[in-house]
Formats: C-alpha cells, structure tokens, sequence
C-alpha cells in the first residue's frame, strides 16, 4: 500500500476526529464497504482489532462459488447473485481467481429428491446424501444461470468407467461423477489486501489500520485502542458500520444495546502434505457427501491439499480451533472416496478454523442456515446518537455485491450520489492485465529484459501480484534477484515490498497472511530467522523483539492453528 506511515494515519486522524464513516472490521465485507465508500469520495476510517483479514475471511474454503447446494434450499436470488459475482471476480482479478472444476464422486441413484420438498414444508431435519438426479438437476440450474456469460464452461457427467479412467484412486463403487466449474482463490487474504491497497490509492481520505479496537461508544463518539501503543483516542462519524462478523454482536453490546444478530457456526480445514491425494485429485476440486448430508471438500492448493470443512454451532468466535473428531471425520471421509490413499496426521502441515458470521436462527441443520447477506440498520437514537450499520451473514464470493448494497444505504444516509460502479472494476494486480496467453508471454518477456531478471522469478511475481510486478521490480532492483537462502523461489525484494508497504506489524501478519508460507509448510528454523531478520531489518526490531516476534508467531501456530511449533522446529 502507498500510504503515509502508521504514525502520520493515526495523527491525522486524532487531529481530526470528525470523519463520516468509521467502519469496525477489516475482513472482506469491512474492507469492500471501506473500498466502495473510498471510490464515491467519502471520508472513511477502517480499523480492525487484529490484522486485516484475520477473522472469518482468513478461514473460507478459499471457494468462489455460487453455492449450488443453497438451491435447495429455495435460495435463488441467493445462488443468481453469487454466480454473477462470482463471474465477475474470475474476470475483474484473473491472477488471484482462476475457474475451478469441482467434481462430485455419487454413489447414489435417487437418494436426496424430498430434501428441497421437505425443507418447503418445513420437515427437513438433516438433508440426505444426493444422489444422481438431484446432483443433475442441480448442475442443470446453476448452467442456466450463467448461461450467458461464458466465463467458466458447462458441466460434464461421467459414467463409472469414464470416472475410473478420469479418476484412477476414486472408489470403484462409484456411479458417475459430476464436473461443474467454480472459482479458486488459492490466497484469499492477498485477495483482500489488494482491494484495500485500491481504496487506499483511490482516496486520501480513506484511513486504514489494523491493530486498532472499538472499545466503547457513547452519543456521537466511539473510542478506540490502538493495540500497538496501548494508547485509546475518540472519533465522531456520522455513520458506523459494523463490520466485524461473527463478533458483531459483541461489538454493539460494547457501543449500545445487545443485538441478536449473528449465530455463527465453526468450519475448520486442514492442509496435508500427500503427494498421492494431490496427485489423484489432479486440478479438481472434489466435493462430496457423508450419509447424512454432511459435506467436505479435497482443494488442490498448490503442491498440497486442503480439506475442510465443518458446520458445528458454537458461542464464542474467539474459541475456533480445528478439534481431533474433525481430523478423524475428514480422514474418515477421504477414506471412503479414496480408499487406496492412506492418510497420516504427521502430513498434516496446517489447520485453521473459523467462524460463518450467519443470520441468527433457531434448530434445524446448521448446513441449512441462509448464507445470504442482509445490512441490519440501527437508526440515530436507538445505539447511538448516530446510525449503526450492522454487516450480517455472506459470502466471500458476493462480499462486491454486498459492499456495494451497504454503500448504497450509506451514501442515501449521507445525501451523496455513487459516482462510479464497482461491478466491473478490476482489482489490485489485475489493471491493466494482458490479454491471453501469447499477451501474458509478451509482458513477462520485456519486464524480464527491462529489469535483467530471470524468467522464473519474473513469472512467480506474476503470479502472485499480477502487474504489481512491474512497480516491485522497479522498487526492489537487484533485491529481486537474491533468493532467500531458505526458500529460493522467493526473494529478499518480494519480503522488503510486502513489509514496507502492506502494514506488516507482526512477523504473522506475513508470514499467515501477506504470503502463503505457512500454509504451504515453508516454515522450518532457517527461512523463520532469515524472514524475522529481513522484517528487524526494514521494522527496526530490537533483538529482543524480533525474539519475541517469533514467540508470538509460535504461540498463535500452537493455539489458533494446532500446529507445535517448537517440535516442529526441532527446538
Ligand atoms: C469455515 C468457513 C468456510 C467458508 N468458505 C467460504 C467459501 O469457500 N466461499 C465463500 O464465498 N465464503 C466462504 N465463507 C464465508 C466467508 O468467509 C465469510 O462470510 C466472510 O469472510 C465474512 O467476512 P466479514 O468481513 O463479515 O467477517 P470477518 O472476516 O470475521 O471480519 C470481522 C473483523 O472484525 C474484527 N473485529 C472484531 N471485533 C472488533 C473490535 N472490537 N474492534 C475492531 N475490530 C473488530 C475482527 O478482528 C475481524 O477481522 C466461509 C466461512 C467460514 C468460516
């Protein structure tokens, strides 16, 4: 982000704390309205009690999906909106959003066809497992759906021999499988760090920081902490949106009444490191069903696989974490798909887990609960002395769409008019991006010549930050060209581009967050020094602190991600 400093934000902001729109929460939907607000002109501040995208967005299946299975549910609008959005991100951001073929092995003819009847009438427990018919009936709607745009192509359904041949490992008891395409976004949380950098481009008036709270509100004043100083200071918006997910309602309890907004469900995932599932799952997806309904995925992420995810009620966002019954359950359900493949828990190389912020419901299955969008409006008078805007439920994949809806309410609020649409933006490293691959070649090959780098560094940095390349080359010079001696693929100028101008705090802001080091298992004892030192370096850190920098990196793998650091870094 080409931003002031730190220091010269938060000053600015004390100086002058009459701004119009404070938004709490920096995860997508936070950071889309703070983006959306940023374009049309508004004054905005952003703030987030930890680092940006850190809560439920740091823990989707990292899916851009149109949600086939909410069709039975009804959820139309829902799963029509998601699909365009959808779309439009594989379109507006083609270097950190590819399509993504999902299969689904089926081992059952008919089973699953009263589940959408029996959900109308309000009888439907649990969902039974799909089957044939309804997983093509399925696939059949969601084609309809984007029959117009042509930007992911139609589904495909194998007979078993086909599936066999497509899919060696798969269970030979398999019926047919199914293949209809989504979107991956393999790193959500660069994702969400270019749309902020685009709102912080766009306007001098949009104030981003992370490790800032809301701790209290009162009449027209809510006051913050700055987590780094320790220091608490007021601002007066004429607006408030909450955006914080799953701690919504803890948020307003803190600037006014209890709300009953939210009832979050947890979902984990873990990343395993098994060459034969990576291989066997080939560039798909898998996506399949227990007997009772329940779902869990197999994600090609990189060299290595995710698989998640769970749906289990829970109270307190703050304690999600991936527990032993969801290893074993997903264990046990690759098992059934993949019978051939064994699974070992020392290949697991990360877990998290995290909390769906959904519409407050009663009962019923958690699977079941909308994952539909809706802003909840306090008016002036009934927090506080101003209107709170509450962000509820959504999706990653429509968090464009919602932004904007929030925008919407918030600029008629305000009397201002939206001056430009944000549908058909492109986002961060996709501006100004080359047209097909012979375009790609042409722009690799001069940035190559231009900046005397070598092919594969030049396309990694591509890949990663689309036409952000051309500036980090530029500003890095020879730094690009020196590849860490722990991990070569990435540079010494990539890792001083990402700490000077992404708000790197904390050695875990990019080490989880800025990069996908820890979820690709690239954290041994020589890349956690040689990467700490390069942030001392350009952060200043004592070595006291950079020591205890790598204690808190430790203890958050250890509670927020099950992973024991100090075995695993043979201490
Ligand atoms: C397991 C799981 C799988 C999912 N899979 C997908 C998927 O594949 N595709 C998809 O489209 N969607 C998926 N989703 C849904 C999607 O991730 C969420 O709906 C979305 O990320 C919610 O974003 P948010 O900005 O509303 O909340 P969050 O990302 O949780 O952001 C809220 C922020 O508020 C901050 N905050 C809290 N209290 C305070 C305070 N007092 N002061 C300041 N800041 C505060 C938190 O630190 C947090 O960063 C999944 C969600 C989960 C949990």
């Amino acid at each position: 982000m080409t931003m002031q400093s730190r220091e010269e934000r938060l000053r600015r902001i004390k100086e002058n704390p009459h701004i119009g729109v404070l938004i709490i929460g920096a995860g997508i939907n936070g950071i889309g309205t703070f983006r959306d607000l940023a374009l049309q002109g508004i004054d905005v501040v952003l703030v987030d009690r930890g680092d940006y995208c850190s809560g439920a967005s740091a823990a989707s299946s990292h899916m851009v999906h149109g949600g086939i299975r909410y069709l039975e549910n009804g959820e139309f609008r829902l799963v029509r909106e998601a699909v365009q959005e959808r779309n439009r991100l594989i379109e507006n951001t083609p270097h950190l959003v590819k399509p993504l073929p999902t299969t689904f092995p089926i081992f059952k003819w008919f089973s699953g066809l009263l589940n959408a009847p029996l959900k109308f009438i309000g009888l439907l427990e649990r969902p039974s497992e799909r089957g044939a018919v309804v997983i093509k009936i399925g696939m059949l709607v969601y084609d309809f759906f984007t029959r117009k745009q042509q930007t992911v192509p139609k589904h495909l359904f194998r007979n078993r021999k086909d599936s066999l041949k497509d899919f060696p490992s798969l269970n030979p008891e398999v019926l047919f499988t199914g293949t209809y395409y989504d979107g991956a976004m393999p790193s959500p949380e660069r994702l969400a760090i270019e749309v902020l950098t685009d709102a912080v481009e766009a306007n001098p008036h949009a104030l981003a920081l992370n490790y800032v709270s809301l701790i209290s509100a009162e009449g027209d004043r809510v006051q913050l902490l700055d987590e780094v100083s320790g220091e608490s200071f007021d601002l007066i918006p004429k607006v408030v949106v909450n955006a914080a997910g799953p701690w919504i309602d803890l948020v307003n309890s803190k600037i006014g009444k209890t709300t009953h907004f939210v009832s979050g469900t947890k979902g984990s995932h873990l990343i395993l490191d098994n060459p034969r599932l990576r291989e066997a799952v080939g560039e798909n997806e898998f996506f399949f069903e227990n007997k009772d309904g329940r779902i869990v995925l197999i994600f090609p992420l990189h060299d290595k696989v995710m698989i998640g995810t769970s749906d289990l009620r829970i109270d307190d966002p703050d304690d999600a974490v991936i527990t032993d019954i969801e290893v074993d359950y997903f264990f046990g359900m690759i098992g059934r798909v993949f019978p051939d493949i064994s699974l070992d828990k020392s290949q697991i190389i990360y877990t998290f887990s995290g909390v769906r912020p959904l519409q407050r419901t009663e009962g019923g299955a958690t699977g079941q609960i909308s994952r539909d969008h809706i802003v909840k409006v306090n008016q002036a008078g009934e927090l506080l002395d101003i209107p709170v805007f509450s962000l509820v439920g959504g999706k990653w994949t429509s968090f464009r769409a919602f932004s904007e809806h929030a925008a919407d309410l918030i600029l008629a609020y305000l009397g201002k008019d939206r001056k430009i649409s944000t549908g058909n933006l492109n986002i961060g490293g996709s501006k100004d991006y080359p047209h097909g691959k012979a375009g790609i070649a042409v722009y690799l090959q001069r940035l190559q010549e231009t900046y005397q780098v070598d092919a594969d560094r030049v396309k990694w940095l591509f890949e990663s930050y689309g036409t952000h390349t051309e500036k980090i080359l530029k500003e890095q010079g020879s730094l690009i060209s020196q590849g860490l001696d722990s991990i070569s693929e990435i540079s010494v100028g990539e890792i001083k581009y990402i700490i000077t101008t992404e708000d790197v705090l904390h050695l875990d802001d990019l080490i989880l967050r800025r990069t996908m080091l820890a979820k690709l298992g690239k954290i041994t004892p020589d890349s956690l020094r040689e990467l700490s030192e390069i942030c001392a370096d350009v952060l200043g850190w004592s070595k006291r602190e950079t020591e205890d920098e790598i204690n808190r990196l430790k203890e958050i793998m250890k509670q927020n991600h099950k992973m024991d650091f100090n075995i695993f870094l043979g201490d």
